[in-house]
């Protein structure tokens, strides 16, 4: 197991715990770049939103809704953006499929 966030889900690796079910873990990002910002990923390893397929349709939903749940938790009432860096060009630096939520602070747009 040589994934970073496999062995965070499995605790081999310490992070610090928002949400977490059979599905999903949520742990805080070690360098956060808004005043919440949260990390979702599937338990199951799947490399990127670019791997993902048809049999993880409903996993992506869940992880989506679970995102939803932590920002309701963190009364994040002002707003709050989710993203999921693919590949390369997307700026994703770990290779296990994970959304990111960020809010707490006026977030601006377009990203870099
Ligand atoms: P990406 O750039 O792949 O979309 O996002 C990876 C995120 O993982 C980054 O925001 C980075 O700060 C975070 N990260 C990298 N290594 C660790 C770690 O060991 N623990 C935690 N909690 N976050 C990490
Ligand atoms: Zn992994």
């Amino acid at each position: 197991m040589s994934c970073l966030f496999c062995k965070i889900v499995e605790g081999v690796i310490p992070s610090t715990p928002v949400y977490q079910d059979e599905f999903g873990y949520a742990f805080a990002d070690l360098h956060p770049q808004a005043p919440v910002h949260v990390l979702i990923v599937p338990r199951r390893h799947i490399n990127s939103m670019a791997d993902a397929n048809q049999d993880d349709r409903s996993l992506l939903g869940h992880l989506l809704w679970a995102a939803a749940e932590i920002a309701r938790n963190k009364h994040l009432d002002e707003g709050y953006r989710i993203v999921v860096n693919t590949g390369v060009e997307g700026g994703q630096t770990v290779d296990h499929l994970h959304l990111h939520l960020l809010g707490g602070r006026q977030l601006t747009w377009p990203p870099g």
